[in-house]
């Protein structure tokens, strides 16, 4: 799936048809997971069943498209099996047991309930919620789609306006020519001093606007915090017009730098994938990071997370391979002899005792996961170098066993 994003300017009267699709999907949301709270054991047969009530019993239920309805039981459906998967698999701590929510930011529509102006330059949405007609407003092009590409519409409020959202069944390999292979590899090792250094001796600075991203979102919420009143929170009476004002502003400026670091960690991810065939980085999942407090002093869970979906969102675009290879004793071992030489995180420079190899900490952890990552692809193809053909193959490769003995010691 693929999501093209238009932003939309609604009239004051359609804000209050959007808010309220967005109010009826975050209803129809919280009072299903209240009936799977309450009646234990009922499936997703029983959930839907229980949809099609609400919509009888409440007009305004109704008045959503029945699909839009459908896909807030769906997102129940989802918390739900999470919950159960993180039971399963019994990871430590809380399992997510799914929340109601407060302050659902969007409505999703399938394929009825909306439709395309002819110049498909508007949306006009045609359900009992009167939101009417919209301009969509960007760059992309809806005109080269078929109709049926598009398998949901979504809605979505954030704090600088409105926006339209089409997931688009659309191989992004069909829209691109094929790049001139780079013949590298590389292997990248997310760092303290800099957001990645590379197997081929590169470290990639964290840039400047980072950093004074963070200070002026930290400036920014503790102004909305010091004009926050708990005082009033107990007596449920309002905040005051300075807090609301500096609650927009902060949320406005986190837009503003969440979306420019998205598009530098696009930038950066794009270009290792073009300049490169293969790109190896380690498993890190979230949680790793978080445990890890000096990867997350360094760089924030959900940058890492973005950048590696956009490696591979490339990688896959491109027809490069992207590996990710387990996170163990990287930075430890030696990559010129797989000597371990043990370091502290404070020691930057990797100096072998064995062998004399000398290089920056993390470029040698970083050419050890491009060495993980060359062996975990492995080998395709009909004479692959498995157990079933290893004498075969060995026998032909006789006259080479010593210089393969030699390297496999590096490994
Ligand atoms: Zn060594």
């Amino acid at each position: 799936m693929f999501v093209l994003e238009f932003k939309v300017k609604p009239k004051p009267i359609q804000i209050q048809a959007i808010d309220e699709a967005i109010r009826t999907s975050q209803f129809v949301r919280n009072k299903v997971l209240r009936y799977w709270m309450d009646n234990r054991g009922v499936g997703k047969t029983e959930l839907f069943r229980y949809n099609t009530r609400l919509r009888k019993e409440f007009k305004f239920v109704d008045d959503l498209n029945s699909h839009a309805c459908q896909t807030a039981v769906e997102r129940v459906l989802r918390a739900i099996n999470k919950f159960f998967d993180n039971c399963k698999r019994q990871i430590p701590g809380k399992k997510g047991y799914p929340k109601f929510k407060k302050n659902t930011r969007s409505v999703e529509y399938k394929v009825s309930g909306w439709k395309l102006s002819e110049s498909r330059k508007h949306i006009i949405f045609t359900d009992q919620k009167n939101i009417g007609r919209l301009k969509l407003i960007g760059t992309r092009d809806l005109l080269f789609l078929q109709i049926e590409q598009i398998k949901r519409v979504r809605i979505l409020k954030r704090s600088d306006g409105y926006y339209i959202q089409f997931s688009v069944k659309l191989d992004p390999r069909d829209t691109v020519k094929p790049l001139i292979p780079s013949q590298k590899a590389v292997g990248i090792d997310v760092g303290l001093k800099h957001f990645y250094a590379d197997s081929q001796g590169n470290l990639e600075p964290i840039p400047q606007f980072y950093r004074k991203g963070e200070k002026q979102l930290n400036r920014a919420n503790r102004q909305k915090s010091h004009k926050y009143d708990s005082n009033k929170k107990k007596a449920k009476l309002p905040q005051s017009k300075n807090y609301h004002k500096a609650r927009l502003r902060y949320a406005l400026k986190h837009l503003r730098v969440s979306r420019q670091r998205e598009e530098w960690l696009k930038t950066v991810a794009l270009r290792l994938i073009q300049s490169n065939d293969l790109v190896a980085y380690e498993d890190l999942n979230v949680s790793d990071i978080v445990r890890n407090r000096h990867l997350a002093k360094s760089i924030s869970d959900a940058a890492w997370s973005t950048f590696r979906r956009w490696l591979e969102y490339f990688g896959y675009k491109y027809g490069k391979v992207t590996v990710a290879v387990p996170a163990h004793y990287t930075s430890q071992k030696c990559s010129s002899c797989g000597q371990k030489v043990p370091k502290t995180l404070s020691t930057r420079t990797h100096i072998c005792f064995s062998c004399g190899y000398v290089e920056d900490r993390d470029i040698n952890a970083a050419i050890n996961i491009l060495r993980l990552g060359l062996s975990t692809v492995g080998q395709t193809g009909s004479q692959a170098w498995g157990e079933g053909t290893a004498t075969l193959v060995g026998a032909i490769l006789s006259g080479q066993v010593s210089s393969a003995n030699q390297e496999s010691s590096f490994l």
